[in-house]
């Protein structure tokens, strides 16, 4: 069984009365010979390291090897105790629980790679809180996961997820669009809905550039996982809606893999352009690494 884009993952789904979670579950059994249990506990495997990762940097300071970053998700864990957000606890929840999983990556903790490790906390940031939101029992929040798989299979096929080939844009962009249609999902949206966010929170992010700080996965990196979550959230609740992306699914995944091959060498992940080269940039690069 195989999907060449989400038209073809669409239609699959349909002949077969499968959800996207269903079309991951069927595709892992057949083509890597696993059977339906042992996909959902290689899932829970990854849902409870997530789990984990969300919580670590909101409990205590994460202090990032560099020193360049961290102790940002546990600023914005208190600041959320205060119950005085302007965007509601879900959002500001997210956002602590993204930053939590990148500043983790930073000092070389467990995550999980969704579809990166610079992309680390979009998906289990928006995973757990939906879950805890709606009130999800593990095997749902497994469901989402599952969905969220087979949207970035179809991102994997067709583009890339490596900064250095694409830009933050196909990093970021694949994960925040991954756990939007995970989200579409749980929220009881078909799969075209699906779609139609991961669509939509690409095209939000197209043309975004990966310019790390001496080239170290930290700065933007960590805050670009808040807005990935913000982003995927948001835009759950726009296709909920009931708008779409006149632009459909396959044709922005096309665009944002020639975007990415129209982006110089220098904004794709060799620090040689963007944030990195700024002179704050250059500075924080020499203290770390010398002239
Ligand atoms: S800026 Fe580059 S390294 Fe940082 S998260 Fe984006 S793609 Fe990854």
């Amino acid at each position: 069984m195989f999907a060449k884009n989400g038209a073809d993952l669409l239609e699959i789904c349909a002949k077969n009365h499968w959800s996207l979670a269903d079309f991951a579950i069927n595709y892992e059994i057949e083509n890597n010979k696993l059977s339906r249990e042992d996909v959902i506990e290689n899932m829970r495997k990854v849902l409870d390291v997530m789990k984990e990762s969300v919580t670590v940097g909101v409990e205590k300071e994460v202090i990032c090897l560099s020193g360049l970053t961290g102790g940002n998700a546990y600023k914005v864990g208190k600041y959320l105790e205060k119950g005085n957000t302007l965007c509601g606890d879900t959002i500001v929840k997210a956002i602590a629980r993204a930053m939590s999983c990148s500043e983790l990556n930073a000092t070389m903790g467990k995550i999980v790679a969704c579809p990166t490790a610079g992309s680390c906390g979009i998906l289990p940031a928006v995973i757990t809180t939906v879950g805890e939101k709606l009130n999800l029992s593990d095997e749902e929040m497994i469901k989402g996961l599952l969905v969220s798989s087979a949207v970035g299979m179809i991102i994997g096929q067709n583009a890339t997820f490596a900064g250095a080939e694409g830009g933050c844009q196909a990093e970021c962009g694949a994960a925040s669009a991954m756990a939007s249609a995970a989200t579409v999902f749980l929220m009881g949206g078909t799969n075209e809905m699906c779609l139609h966010a991961a669509a939509i929170v690409i095209k939000n992010i197209l043309g975004l550039v990966c310019d790390p700080v001496a080239g170290i996965v930290e700065v933007p990196c960590v805050k670009r996982n808040f807005a990935g979550a913000v982003s995927a959230l948001s835009t759950a609740d726009l296709v909920m809606a009931g708008v779409i992306s006149y632009i459909p699914f396959d044709d922005v995944v096309e665009a944002m893999y020639k975007v990415g091959k129209t982006l110089p060498e220098s904004l794709r992940e060799t620090a040689l352009g963007g944030l990195a080269v700024t002179k704050t940039g250059l500075e924080f690069k020499e203290k770390v690494f010398g002239k």
